[in-house]
């Protein structure tokens, strides 16, 4: 038993809250728990309760022991002045007093808790498992699984927007930077998103929006800025243009060189080696070189409709200057332009908009973002092997949300399917 769970049973009022009597023997109503407070001060603000006939408004106090409220201090805190009940689960050696001497209303709260919930919070407490209620939650309603879904895929693009609002203030507030590095992360992917986060940071985004509309420019100054411009024979027709893009940018820009990077290959399908990768970034700036590319329908429809391509040059290739027997455009496929919309591009229009207004993302665009399809992962599939298929793309961002911020932390009594479980309704999660 933890005082997070009294707060919790607080909260939820999930105990028997009829002819309740304080420690000094008066009748007691719970008219409102109040709202918890996670700052500085008592647990509950502005609750409501009824003392005999009297109705009083102030804070509420929980510990799990009486003696907290001494040992704590709270008797000489003028913050606590206005609390008009001590919630405890055991009694102390007296009651508790305010800073002027008069004694709080105490409620013991150990003998009215529901020992069926009790159970199945320590139950959930002690499993082990990654999602510690999954032998519970196909008695969840459906309903409030998805809009709990819903509410956090909201949650995790908010803060996926934070982490970049941060990431510009750590360059200068220079949003095309930032844009262009967290771009570059994303065609990086696990294996090489490091390393061109990394040579990105080396390139200028003011050089990649002026070159722009010339993609083997682009093309050239990101495989250069990579390495791989640096053979001097035996160069075919497309290496000999990039390499005098390349020389001519340098001559003109004298570029910062990084050290040299290892990209990864090993266990990695062809069509997402870091060549090709680094050609459709290319590509992808030439057509699209200003952040917030959502903030006109012509842009979403572009990418929909127009996938950058690089050009006829990787057909045939996987690696460059490295021809294969295999004919194919390398265009992104259809998962790796959901994750780059779902990790970068939402995100960022996201975060520009709350910091510039309402120019760089609207309701389209969160109508665009619930109807693609959910992404697959292991989280998803968990989730639908226990009867909750993601249902779109923000059903499977909330499922991740919820797997990550609170299933793996233990968090069940902030989750709204841990209320369900633990106080059989979810309308007073306070978070
Ligand atoms: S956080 Fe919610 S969904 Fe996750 S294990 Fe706890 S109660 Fe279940």
């Amino acid at each position: 038993m933890k005082e997070d769970y009294l707060q919790f049973a607080w909260r939820t009022l999930s105990f028997k809250s009829t002819g309740l009597r304080t420690r000094g023997g008066q009748a007691l109503k719970i008219i409102d728990p109040g709202i918890q407070n996670t700052n500085q001060g008592p647990d509950f603000l502005n609750a409501v309760i009824r003392l005999g006939k009297m109705e009083i408004h102030g804070h509420i106090e929980v510990h799990m022991h009486g003696d907290e409220w001494f040992r704590h201090g709270h008797h000489r805190d003028p913050m606590y002045n206005n609390t008009i009940l001590h919630v405890v689960y055991e009694k102390g050696e007296q009651m508790a007093l305010r800073l002027d001497g008069t004694q709080i209303p105490e409620l013991i709260i150990a003998s009215i808790l529901d020992p069926e919930l009790l159970n199945r919070y320590q139950m959930l407490r002690r499993n082990m498992d990654d999602i510690p209620c999954k032998g519970l939650m196909h008695t969840v309603p459906s309903k409030l699984m998805h809009t709990w879904f819903d509410a956090l895929a909201v949650e995790r693009m908010q803060q996926k927007a934070d982490r970049i609002r941060a990431s510009v203030g750590e360059k200068n507030w220079d949003w095309g930077q930032a844009y262009f590095q967290a771009l570059a992360k994303c065609f990086g992917g696990t294996l090489n998103g490091d390393a061109f986060e990394y040579l990105s940071a080396f390139i200028p985004f003011h050089l990649i929006r002026k070159y722009h509309d010339r993609l083997e420019t682009v093309e050239a100054i990101l495989l250069g800025t990579a390495g791989f411009l640096n053979r001097k024979h035996m160069l075919d027709a497309h290496e000999k243009l990039l390499k005098s893009e390349w020389q001519y940018y340098k001559r003109k820009h004298h570029p910062q060189a990084p050290e040299p990077v290892s990209f990864k290959y090993m266990r990695m399908r062809p069509a997402s080696f870091p060549d090709v990768r680094l050609a459709q970034l290319a590509s992808f700036l030439h057509h699209f070189p200003e952040p917030g590319i959502f903030s006109d329908a012509k842009s979403r429809s572009a990418l929909r409709m127009q996938k950058p391509c690089p050009s006829s040059y990787w057909d045939s290739r996987f690696r460059f200057a490295v021809p294969s027997d295999v004919h194919k455009p390398k265009l992104p496929g259809d998962t790796f332009l959901h994750l780059l919309t779902v990790n970068v591009l939402f995100p960022f229009g996201l975060a520009m908009q709350n910091e510039f207004g309402q120019k760089y993302m609207n309701m389209e665009e969160w109508k665009d973002y619930r109807m693609m399809p959910p992404e697959q992962n292991k989280i998803t599939r968990t989730f639908a092997s226990l009867g909750f298929q993601a249902q779109d793309a923000a059903g499977a961002q909330g499922q991740i949300q919820l797997y990550k911020q609170f299933c793996l932390q233990k968090k069940c009594l902030n989750c709204a399917a841990g209320c369900f479980l633990l106080a059989g309704e979810a309308s007073n999660i306070q978070r």
